[in-house]
């Protein structure tokens, strides 16, 4: 399971959760105790499951960086996490030994230092 994917399993349990917390707000309490107890556990779970959501988005987002550099993408790469700066790099269509071979420009979709994914 992808981090996306745990974060959309855990939003369809919030959205499944909030329904049952709906249910049991609008049930007189007074008269039912255990309703009551219903709320609060309903109202416990929504919370860790908020936080589980909060806690793999921050996950996600420390593991993401972007190329700082005023250049184009394809010219320069600095990035904003490690730093390291990078130029004259371009991609190879075809074989690079023979005369068929040919070049185009090329920006990077991962650091290639630190592997963060670029934004
Ligand atoms: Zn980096």
């Amino acid at each position: 399971m992808t981090t996306n994917e745990a974060i959309t399993y855990l939003e369809d349990e919030v959205n499944t959760l909030e329904e049952v917390e709906s249910y049991f707000a609008s049930t007189d309490l007074e008269d039912c105790p255990e309703n009551e107890e219903c709320l609060r556990n309903t109202v416990r779970e929504l919370e860790v499951r908020r936080m589980s959501i909060n806690a793999l988005l921050y996950k996600e987002n420390d593991n993401r960086a972007e190329n700082v550099s005023v250049w184009h993408p394809s010219d320069d790469f600095i990035c904003s996490c490690c730093g390291i700066e990078l130029e004259g790099w371009r991609k190879v269509i075809g074989d690079v030994s023979s005369d068929a071979c040919a070049f185009e420009e090329f920006s990077f979709k991962y650091c290639p230092n630190c592997g963060r994914k670029l934004i």
